[in-house]
């Protein structure tokens, strides 16, 4: 929506980003967020978001995957307001909640025997990649065409590229140094051959290959299961560190996440977003050998952040973690209606002749427009982009909360039900009709 087309409008939500735009550029404090309506939110209750003028929509969106026992979940949200007027802030020392935290997700990540906290998923991985570059002394980290893990410089490229850029240097923004975009290699997601080709091309280089073992940056592409085991075993073989990027797939997918799931372990785990159901957190974990290199262990990576392992977000966190602890069935029932979302998906498209592969895993669900099988980024640019956004954009009018935006993935939470998931379907086959004719 521009200014132009807000001039006159009259509704709260018009007003409330006509008033943003005044003092927050272009209104919004993130830049994907000002893409199809709504455009100013008022409230958030389990498994909606309300609107400044009161239209309700159910939300798949998940402010990016961060909400997953649904908005302002009792279970989190009375145990932050006890936390709150306790304990704020004192930087000094440790607090009881830090090292609680601490301790269940050293239980609960396979591969973690030590954390730190960080505020967001991009500083956790900052400092993958810091130590990572410190413990094998080199230069370069492999990331996949597609993969998204954050908004600094060492990572800000090659996401979603046009096909023309897809592969070459793709930086997400300008003021990067070209040093830093030189210093990150691109590999094509379940292709062990194109990392394989990378390792020749620069022996003895790469510090670490970063992956989000499914990447949801571009919807939901499932590995391989050959593929993570040839990677362990690859950068195992070449010095190298893995790094699993489980912002997104931990504790969402299982509460071990991904690697629970596949029963790979990295060297590095990072991970944030549905941790502290909606509260800012992020954590690194490995093993003890390679995370007594931070500073605060003596070591050589530094480690520092004003609001590191604050009491109120990890209250949040150590919420999330035991709530989903205690209730293995929330992954059952998040499955379970994943799979029926994406089963409904598929009869829609073969019903309507329309190519269509719903993908995904667990509760997380895409539904690309391109005919299966979807195993990589080259794949991708079969997707009919166009119809993608307009799905999203079209359920999203019909008070169904999709981003609409090119591969954007849609997230089902705790407090989704089977009857949302049914009358999900329902439109979305009427959409799904409009899109074809
Ligand atoms: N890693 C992955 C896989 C992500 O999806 C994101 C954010 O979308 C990040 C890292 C960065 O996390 P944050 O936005 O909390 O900095």
């Amino acid at each position: 929506m521009t200014t132009a087309d807000l001039a006159g409008q009259t509704s709260t939500g018009a007003k409330l980003l006509a008033a943003a735009r005044t003092v927050i550029p272009g209104g919004v404090n993130s830049a994907t967020r000002l893409v199809g309506p709504p455009y100013a939110i008022a409230t958030a209750a389990g498994a909606y978001v309300t609107d400044a003028d009161g239209r309700r929509y159910l939300d798949y969106h998940a402010a990016f995957g961060a909400i997953l026992l649904g908005h302002a979940a009792p279970e989190v949200d009375d145990v932050v307001r006890a936390a709150i007027g306790g304990l704020d802030l004192v930087g000094w020392g440790v607090t009881e909640p830090e090292v609680e935290l601490a301790r269940l997700v050293t239980e609960t990540i396979p591969s973690a025997e030590q954390m730190i906290s960080a505020m967001s998923g991009s500083e956790a991985v900052v400092q993958a990649i810091r130590l990572s570059r410190t413990v094998t002394g080199r230069p370069l980290i492999v990331k996949f065409q597609g993969g998204f893990h954050g908004w600094h410089d060492a990572v800000a490229r090659n996401v979603i590229s046009a096909p023309d850029r897809a592969y070459g240097n793709d930086p997400l923004s300008r003021g990067i140094l070209p040093e830093a975009l030189d210093s990150t290699l691109i590999a094509e997601f379940n292709d062990l051959d194109s990392v394989r080709a990378l390792y020749a091309a620069h022996p003895d280089r790469i510090a670490a290959v970063i992956m989000e073992p499914i990447p949801h940056n571009v919807g939901a592409l499932v590995p391989d299961q050959e593929f993570v085991e040839g990677l362990r075993a690859l950068t195992a073989e070449q010095g190298s560190l893995l790094i699993f990027d489980e912002v997104i797939t931990g504790f969402r997918h299982a509460l071990g996440g991904y690697q629970q799931v596949c029963g790979v372990m990295p060297d590095l785990t990072t991970f944030g977003k549905a941790m502290g159901n909606g509260y800012p957190i992020a954590g690194l974990a490995g093993p003890r050998h390679l995370m007594e290199h931070f500073s605060s262990a003596g070591g050589d990576v530094l480690l520092a952040g004003t609001f590191n392992g604050n009491p109120v977000s990890s209250a949040a966190a150590i919420a999330t973690i035991r709530y989903l602890r205690d209730h293995p069935d929330f992954y059952q029932r998040t499955h379970a209606l994943g799979d029926r979302m994406r089963a409904g998906l598929t009869a829609a498209c073969a019903e309507l002749g329309i190519e269509g592969t719903a993908a995904g895993f667990g509760g997380v669900f895409a539904l690309y427009f391109a005919a299966a099988p979807i195993r990589g980024y080259r794949d991708l640019m079969r997707n009919a982009d166009a119809a993608y956004v307009a799905f999203h954009r079209r359920m999203t009018d019909r008070g169904f909360l999709m981003l609409p935006l090119a591969l954007k993935r849609n997230h089902i939470s705790a407090a989704h039900t089977e009857e949302d998931v049914d009358r999900t379907l329902e439109a979305a086959c009427d959409v799904l009709r409009t899109i074809r004719d």
